[in-house]
């Protein structure tokens, strides 16, 4: 964040870039968002005050339905499984950070039948929508499973945008229902991050 911050990077909100798209705008030079998945409490311990002290925002992308509960989806993540409460969430929310769906059960859609894929779309979207007051919503497919069809279904759902975990840069000619990301991981040095976000590569492991 500090090389963000010093190097002049403007953070951008989704709803943002969504409107750049949609107008076929060029992206500005120099700008990204930040985006975390599934809302791990480790978010507020300790993103949260790095983030403010440069006054970023950022969008999580959250499993309704394990809300103030944890990552039981994965079997092998160790650590920092708790996720946040909705008191959590509620506080988060008015200082800059906003939530966005990652369905309600953090299931691998493809593999759903249509009834339960828009039940896993339009469920989170309302949650999040009644609980926040949030008018424009953002969707994160969950272990970057995705096809056609069910990009089709995001947008029927009511979604103005969708995150894969596809590496790379957006540009123009991005599809807003696959927006590409670059992954930052827990023991990247801050060579691998300059790495990362200048060349839009990845060391091994995508
Ligand atoms: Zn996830």
């Amino acid at each position: 964040m500090e090389y963000l911050y010093k190097n002049k990077y403007s953070v951008f909100q989704l709803g943002e870039l969504a409107e750049i798209l949609k107008a076929k705008k060029n992206i500005p030079s120099k700008s990204v968002i930040l985006t975390f998945d599934d809302g791990y409490r480790s978010f507020l311990n300790s993103a949260k005050d790095i983030l403010k002290s440069y006054g970023f925002k950022a969008t999580i992308f959250i499993p309704t339905g394990k809300i103030g509960s944890v990552n039981d989806w994965d079997e092998g993540a160790k650590d920092d499984i708790n996720i946040m409460s909705w008191d959590e969430i509620r506080f988060l929310s008015v200082h800059g950070f906003s939530f966005h769906s990652h369905t309600v059960n953090h299931v691998e859609l493809p593999s759903l039948s249509d009834p339960d894929i828009m039940d896993e779309l339009e469920r989170s979207k309302q949650t999040l929508e009644s609980a926040l007051n949030q008018r424009e919503h953002f969707f994160c497919y969950p272990c970057s499973k995705f096809n056609e069809h069910l990009k089709y279904l995001v947008k029927e759902a009511g979604y103005t945008c969708a995150c894969t975990s596809m590496p790379g840069k957006n540009d123009k000619t991005t599809d807003l229902f696959l927006l590409k990301r670059i992954e930052v991981e827990k023991d990247d040095t801050i060579a691998r991050f300059i790495y990362k976000i200048h060349y839009n590569r990845f060391f091994g492991k995508t």
